[in-house]
């Protein structure tokens, strides 16, 4: 058993997942778990697939081979989570194992589907940048790019049409390659969306999110849960670009709004409020009347481990210059975790002193009470 059983286990069950739990189990999963049989000691192997799957649902450092735990995976996590993969192996998943350049060359066909699925949004991506950066029309470039960020975020249940409709006269994104980062419906299925997590799945009878951490109740009932009647050429997001580009979104785009508001209400004070300048350097930039620029990443991330190492610097030239750089994580996060915000400080070691971290609420505060002097100023 080399190091990578591990990333061999997860690819396993995430094919497995995502092929509903039907048999034939995939080779990959079976290899795994037929190693993992021999290679287990701290707990006695499951002898049933009830057991096993409860087993997959602990933290992981509770079981596995603590020499064989990738480093970039937080063991305090499980692999599963109520029938799905846990969110900190999805996030393992598509971070550290799809996003590398060079798939093992063990990832099977499933695997490079989701890979594939995953560079159509990067390849826009790039495009964009690239005519960003060397077009002498930014302006349209960026338009368009906030364009297509906020559809996905906000359109998890397009038609055809509607698709087509948004980008029939955009010049530098296709229809049909926005149509790829979707799938079709089934006809007369019934889906569902939740205003906080996006499309749900049904698992033993219930709703089920993809971030059952922060948003796991889903009774149909609840005003945020929503229901989709089929039509014709309903289309849904397809996994990866929910997982990577929606669900982040959400928490971006509702803090954006928030500001926005916030300048219709004191334009003498806060200019304006950019989302996602220059093609996406970081997420939201304020301009206040004083001439100061502040520059503004949101990070949702369960584990403050695992986030320390993504905060660097946030770039910060030309345009995108500022006065001062916030990283903010959603309250829920911070609720959740003791002490998040220190952990996040000391481990964060590659971020400059001066960046400050802090929850969007408190965020939100800082703004107000920004405008506030600045109002008193004036008077
Ligand atoms: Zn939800």
């Amino acid at each position: 058993m080399d190091i990578s059983e591990f990333d061999r286990l997860v690819i396993g069950l995430a094919e497995f997942v995502r092929r509903d739990g039907k048999y034939p189990y995939p080779e990959l999963l079976r290899h795994a778990l037929n190693k993992l049989a021999l290679e287990i000691t701290a707990v006695p192997y499951p002898r049933t697939l009830t057991g096993l799957l409860a087993l997959l649902e602990k933290p992981v450092k509770t079981w596995y081979p603590k020499r064989l735990i990738a480093k970039e995976f937080d063991s305090d996590f499980g692999l599963l989570y109520e029938g799905g993969l846990s969110e900190e192996a999805n996030r393992y998943f598509y971070e550290e194992i799809i996003a590398r350049t060079k798939l093992p060359d063990y990832a099977t066909a499933v695997t490079q589907e989701i890979a594939i699925e995953n560079l159509h949004f990067q390849r826009i991506l790039s495009h964009l940048q690239e005519s960003y950066n060397n077009d002498n029309e930014p302006e349209i470039v960026q338009r368009e790019y906030i364009l297509l960020r906020r559809f996905l975020i906000e359109n998890r249940y397009p038609t055809t049409a509607q698709i087509r409709k948004v980008f029939l006269k955009t010049k530098y994104i296709k229809n049909e390659e926005v149509g790829n980062l979707y799938e079709d419906c089934e006809i007369e299925e019934l889906y569902w969306d939740c205003d906080r997590c996006g499309p749900l799945f049904k698992k033993y009878g219930q709703l089920r999110g993809i971030k059952p951490s922060v948003c796991n109740d889903h009774r149909q009932s609840l005003p945020y849960v929503k229901k989709i009647t089929w039509q014709h050429g309903l289309r849904h997001l397809k996994f990866g670009i929910h997982l990577r580009i929606c669900l982040p979104g959400i928490p971006e785009i509702r803090l954006f709004e928030i500001l926005a508001e916030l300048q219709r209400k004191f334009p003498q004070q806060l200019c304006s409020v950019h989302l996602y300048p220059g093609i996406d350097r970081y997420d939201l930039q304020l301009c206040f009347c004083d001439q100061t620029t502040w520059a503004v990443d949101i990070k949702d991330y369960q584990s403050p481990y695992k986030l320390a190492p993504k905060l660097t610097p946030l770039f910060g030239e030309g345009d995108l210059r500022y006065d001062e750089s916030f990283y903010v994580i959603p309250i829920e996060r911070l609720q959740q975790t003791e002490n998040y915000l220190e952990i996040l400080r000391e481990q964060a070691a590659k971020l400059p002193s001066g960046t400050h971290l802090l929850s969007d609420a408190v965020f939100e505060e800082r703004v107000i009470n920004k405008i506030e002097r600045l109002r008193e100023g004036n008077s």
